[in-house]
């Protein structure tokens, strides 16, 4: 499959950067997961929002116009074999001549995407929903930029995986950040809720769709924190990513999700949720 890299479209097994590329060698960088249905790139306009504040945040000068970004997907999108994909995009502020900390006087930004088949969630996942664990939150205080130091997130969705977990929920001072890559909504007595965006999260895109669909549906939502007691008390635990859209998560810390009938399977807000989400994609690629 092809990707593109520093204006070039190349096979991927062509690419080739420098070892002192500080996203190599200090993770100075910021990325982007594009997810593509039927080729058409979901909510393009946000994930490109995102990477703009994720830039500005490390103070990264942005190397493309958005028309230029627009191109470059497209021609990305067309070309590669899947009608659904997963599109990563990464800007890192290149190689010095030195590995050397500050910013170099004269570096050109690496940029660098490839497209992959989508990772759709598995008809299981679907109507048994996740199983996760909790680990606690140790990443730095900007996890609202995409930044590329992902090695807390690897080290808790690898703890996750080891546990026989599909994701991992992280805890700071005893309330829910969010997901190891994913954002976590609770439902309580009929009422959504979701954690405030801060600096502890990741500002998700399917965040937003959950809460507009919420919003259009009448259904009550509040944003606020959310401690770990009432998070382990929730009747139902959603995880959001735009890849895998919303899921349940129906066992915590080996403990079934939600009470009476519907403890340990996906509750009646999920299955309303899941309905109104395929509608929301079906019209995103009818468009
Ligand atoms: N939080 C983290 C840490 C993530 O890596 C992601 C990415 O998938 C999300 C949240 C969800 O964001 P989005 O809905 O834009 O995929």
């Amino acid at each position: 499959a092809p990707c593109y890299l520093n204006g070039e479209y190349l096979p991927l097994s062509q690419a080739r950067i420098s070892p002192l590329d500080r996203g190599f060698l200090y993770a100075d960088g910021v990325y982007e997961l594009i997810p593509v249905f039927a080729r058409r790139p979901f909510r393009l306009d946000a994930h490109l929002d995102r990477l703009q504040r994720s830039l500005d945040g490390i103070r990264l000068p942005n190397p493309h116009p958005r028309a230029a970004w627009v191109e470059i997907i497209r021609s990305l999108v067309d070309t590669a074999p899947w009608d659904n994909q997963s599109l990563y995009l990464q800007i890192t502020r290149g190689a010095g001549t030195c590995r050397d900390m500050p910013f170099p006087e004269a570096s050109s930004p690496t940029v660098f995407l490839f497209a992959a088949p989508l990772a759709e969630p598995s008809a299981r996942q679907r109507e048994a929903g996740l199983k996760a664990m909790t680990v606690a939150d140790i990443r730095w205080g900007r996890c609202d930029l995409k930044t590329l130091a992902l090695l807390p997130n690897v080290l808790a969705r690898q703890a996750a995986t080891e546990a026989g977990c599909d994701e991992a929920i992280l805890l700071r001072d005893g309330y829910l950040s969010e997901g190891a890559s994913s954002n976590i909504f609770i439902v309580q007595n009929g009422i959504i809720l979701a954690p405030p965006k801060d600096h502890h999260m990741l500002p998700g895109t399917t965040y937003d769709v959950v809460l507009e669909l919420a919003a259009q549906h009448g259904v009550p939502h509040q944003i606020r924190a959310i401690s770990e007691a009432e998070m382990r008390t929730a009747d139902e635990l959603w995880r959001t990513s735009s890849s895998k859209g919303v899921l349940a998560i129906t066992t915590l810390d080996g403990h079934p999700v939600g009470r009476g009938e519907n403890a340990g399977k996906p509750g009646p807000l999920m299955r309303r949720m899941h309905a109104w989400y395929d509608d929301f994609l079906n019209d995103e690629i009818r468009r």
